[in-house]
């Protein structure tokens, strides 16, 4: 269940209708539900909550303060992947203890950060990135907790942009070269081996890829054994897919799909276990609430140009994302429906956020509501024709709060700078 439903004819996020919200806050902006964010930790959460579990939710879906205060309220940790997610995880109230770090090439000033910290642990990505931290933690008298990702070598059946377990993939060490570099990791000054990590993509609805995956790596730690080797935790990565569609699998299903995997395996797991979901636990709390400027019917058919765009909203054109579009003031049931693209002001011909859609007769000046945006969306908005990035609003319950404000033209411009021998 989410918090987007009409109530007296208006889409409503929890208990506010949002053509109020649009009379304080000009379009376009995004819109979270602080319940439907609790509800999907929550639900993650009581599905591993017989396990020795910790759920470190990864910030590069959305991590804005107010969206992370919420979570770290819960109690989840954090999946960062830079400086500047570790930075917002510590400073909405995430600890340290509670944090990994991943990404295929932290800088030196990166790790050096995250070891003062005494972050949870590093997930590596390379035998040159272990030898990397070794060198920086010795340096500083520090000793670097780490876990190996390894590159499984499996297909996730996922968008060939949001697969990353197949040997092709830049991430992860190659299973074939697993132990070579448990070795080498053993070996090292500044290095504790504490888990095995891995994960294999995004928006994974064929839920048996993570089992091909795990017992992959169950049969690495049995090897690791072997060689006195011992994990203390193991890392399932994030990449749990959600509803977009009406096709989609619920996400209750996937999510019972996913425990039932991880239960199978956990009898054979003497350690900790790491989740690191993103998209499960904001992309369908989260609307981008958008106005209609224009309809203009051409030849072969009709483009509904809004005033949000593929710079606001980049899925649809980076990686063919179906987005449900709402009209904020319910339709009558019989309204007539029409074929549209529904695009943006940007100049590109991939600016779009639906093509070929079925959507009731819209006007200019109505206002609509694309949703599952609370997951790679603000936070890979950009700036793309000078356009000011837009507001975050977050409602809970029957309060709203502008959670990021639309910077001004003055401060989009004054970040540059002109050389004065011009
Ligand atoms: C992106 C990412 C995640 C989160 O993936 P979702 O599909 O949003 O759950 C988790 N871990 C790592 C290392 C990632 O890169």
């Amino acid at each position: 269940m989410h918090h987007f439903d009409y109530n007296n004819g208006t889409l409503m996020v929890e208990n506010l209708s949002i053509e109020a919200l649009t009379s304080r806050y000009p379009t376009p902006f995004y819109c979270y539900s602080a319940n439907s964010i609790r509800q999907q930790y929550q639900a993650f959460t009581d599905a591993f909550s017989d396990l020795p579990a910790l759920i470190c939710y990864a910030l590069k879906a959305n991590s804005n303060q107010a969206v992370l205060t919420i979570l770290a309220k819960q109690g989840a940790g954090a999946d960062v992947v830079s400086e500047g997610e570790l930075r917002r995880a510590l400073k909405a109230g995430i600890p340290a203890h509670k944090i990994v770090f991943s990404g295929v090439a932290k800088t030196e000033r990166e790790i050096e950060f995250a070891l003062a910290q005494d972050i949870l642990c590093f997930n590596v990505e390379s035998a040159t990135e272990l030898q990397q931290i070794s060198n920086l933690a010795s340096a500083s008298g520090h000793s670097a907790n780490i876990s190996l990702r390894i590159n499984p070598d499996v297909d996730a059946g996922t968008h060939a942009k949001i697969s990353t377990g197949k040997s092709d993939n830049k991430f992860g060490i190659p299973y074939l070269d697993a132990l070579a570099v448990y070795q080498l990791a053993a070996n090292l000054p500044g290095i504790q081996i504490k888990g095995i990590d891995m994960h294999i993509g995004s928006q994974i609805s064929t839920i048996s890829a993570f089992d091909a995956a795990i017992e992959c790596l169950l049969s690495l730690i049995e090897q690791l054994k072997e060689h006195h080797i011992n994990i203390e935790h193991i890392d399932f990565g994030g990449g749990l897919g959600v509803t977009y569609t009406d096709q989609d699998k619920s996400e209750q299903a996937l999510l019972e799909e996913y425990s039932a995997i991880i239960h199978k395996h956990a009898g054979r797991l003497s350690c900790k276990m790491i989740f690191e979901p993103g998209r499960f636990i904001t992309a369908n709390a989260g609307l981008l609430i958008t106005q209609v400027i224009h309809v203009k019917p051409v030849q072969k058919k009709t483009f509904v140009i809004i005033d949000a765009a593929m710079n606001d909203l980049i899925r649809p054109t980076l990686y063919d994302a179906w987005h449900k579009i709402s009209p904020v003031l319910e339709p009558a049931a019989n309204a007539v429906t029409q074929m549209v693209d529904v695009v943006g002001p940007v100049c590109e011909s991939g600016d779009y956020i639906a093509q070929d859609r079925a959507l009731t007769v819209v006007k200019s000046g109505e206002f609509l509501a694309i949703h599952s945006a609370g997951a790679y969306g603000a936070v890979s908005s950009n700036t793309y024709n000078s356009r000011r990035l837009i507001a975050e609003v977050l409602v809970d319950g029957d309060r709203d709060h502008l959670i990021r404000p639309s910077p001004s033209y003055e401060d989009l411009i004054a970040l540059d700078s002109i050389p004065n021998w011009l």
